[in-house]
């Protein structure tokens, strides 16, 4: 039988590779895991956590001009984006230490080197090492996408937004989806002039239709600029060191920083994989099965680099099912039905399951509940914002297919409403339920 450095070698620290490797170890096997930049992949270190950070940081604008209202004077607040940025940034390196802690608590070696597969069973490290192992897990992830055109070059990604020196006074982001949403709110709040430049007139594609309709409404109203069909044309440097961005159907506009939130691309390049004969998709991620194995027998993936749904918990998931499959001997794959999601915009969306459009295409009947609330908090305020709440039901036996919302707190109320989606449960059975008063979740079981 061969004789192996190690059980599994894993190649990217990130949500998947982290969970993967720590588990692997927990059940008996010795694992190195070999991570080129930071320990915590792109949520800790570039993305959902200090992203959240960040939408907290802004969101005090909009509590700052409704605490008036609730009886508080508050003279001249100021906001310094250093402060916010370096504690944010602070708690992310508290947080890479965490993950470091955790995989050398479980006896993981961590290996700060970028590696690539070089032959059969074996990988090769940046400084010429040359290692074997049994099973090579890739949890690489994926990089921003920045769409070809002359002058791109002058534009940050969400990685580089998290390091600005100063807030530009203006600012472009280009994208219509998650990472464009959420920063067009963080940026706007804090007092910089956004404009959303989006390629078709959709945003937020997988969402409900009149979940999105809304957040532009309000988005609108906060102040955020939107142009539609645009599609890059050059961005130029102007000697005021300013950037001009000239699009289709539009005007040139100028601003200080453009910002691109176009997609993600799973890394798989210069890893050696084609070599070994591991097959990638059109976009370039790792196929696999529904056991996270790629083509080659000893090789797996899991998380973004595989472009099932790149969300972390999902990748935390794939990590999880992988080590109990191959080193657990519980085979075990991940359910993607009815996985919730949020966008921490200003005001945050949240949905799980179907959309009112896809229920619709797929249902033999359906049947819809909304309610269009201002939630007291608002009212009280005087701020013109309302919350939307909408059952997406099938109409045979009642059962709750979707839920969408928007409103504050709506990711922290959807992951409760998750549950009862997964379980099945109906429209009677939200009905059957007491509701909890007053709370804007309580319009969950109240909707007639
Ligand atoms: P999204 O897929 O959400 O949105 C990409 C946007 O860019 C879409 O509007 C898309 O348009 C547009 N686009 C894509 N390619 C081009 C192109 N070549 N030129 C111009 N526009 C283009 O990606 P994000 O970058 O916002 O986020 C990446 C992923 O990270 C998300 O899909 C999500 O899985 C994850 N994420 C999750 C978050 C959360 O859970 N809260 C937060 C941030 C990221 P079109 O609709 O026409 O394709």
């Amino acid at each position: 039988m061969a004789e192996y450095d190690y059980d599994l070698f894993t190649i990217g620290a990130g949500s998947g590779g982290v969970r993967a490797s720590r588990v692997s170890a927990a059940h008996g096997a010795k694992v190195a895991v070999a991570e080129e930049y930071r320990v915590g992949g792109t949520c800790v270190i570039r993305g959902c956590v200090p992203k959240k950070m960040l939408v907290y940081g802004a969101h005090f604008a909009e509590d700052l001009e409704d605490c008036q209202k609730f009886g508080w004077t508050v003279e001249n607040p100021t906001f310094d984006w250093v402060k916010l940025r370096d504690n944010v940034l602070g708690d992310v390196d508290r947080l890479n230490g965490l993950y470091k802690d955790t995989l050398e608590n479980h006896g993981v070696e961590i290996i700060h080197q970028r590696a690539r597969i070089t032959g059969d069973h074996e990988i090769t490290l940046a400084d010429g090492t040359a290692i074997t192992a049994r099973h090579i897990l890739i949890a690489t992830g994926a990089r921003p996408h920045v769409p070809q055109c002359p002058g791109n070059e002058y534009g940050i990604t969400s990685n580089e937004a998290f390091h600005l020196d100063k807030l530009p006074e203006r600012i472009l982001i280009a994208g219509g989806g998650y990472i464009a949403n959420e920063f067009a709110g963080i940026f706007n709040e804090l007092g910089t002039h956004v404009t959303i430049v989006n390629r078709s007139d959709t945003l937020l594609r997988q969402y409900d239709e009149q979940v999105r309709d809304r957040l532009l409404q309000i988005s609108m109203m906060k102040g955020i600029d939107f142009k539609f069909h645009a599609e890059f044309k050059e961005i130029e440097k102007t000697d005021a060191g300013c950037l001009r961005v000239s699009m289709t159907n539009h005007d040139d506009i100028e601003v200080d920083c453009v910002m691109f939130a176009t997609g993600r691309v799973p890394n798989t390049e210069g890893l050696g994989l084609e070599q070994v004969g591991v097959e990638l998709g059109d976009k370039g991620e790792v196929k696999v099965d529904r056991f996270s194995k790629t083509s080659v027998d000893y090789i797996y993936a899991v998380g973004d680099v595989t472009d099932r749904i790149q969300l972390t918990p999902v990748a935390i998931r794939e990590g999880q099912a992988f080590a109990d499959t191959v080193f657990g001997n519980e085979p075990t794959s991940v359910s993607y039905d009815h996985v919730p999601s949020a966008v921490f915009s200003h005001p945050p969306i949240a949905a799980v399951g179907m959309t009112e459009g896809e229920a619709r295409n797929s249902l033999g009947t359906v049947k819809v509940y909304t309610s269009d609330f201002r939630p007291m908090k608002n009212v009280v305020a005087g701020r013109n914002e309302r919350g939307l709440y909408k059952l997406v039901c099938d109409g045979e036996n009642g059962r709750i297919v979707g839920v969408h919302m928007i409103g504050p707190d709506a990711p922290e109320i959807m992951q409760a409403a998750a549950v009862a989606v997964k379980a099945g449960l109906t429209k009677q059975d939200f009905d059957n339920t007491v509701a909890i008063h007053p709370t804007m979740a309580e319009e969950l079981v109240l909707m007639r």
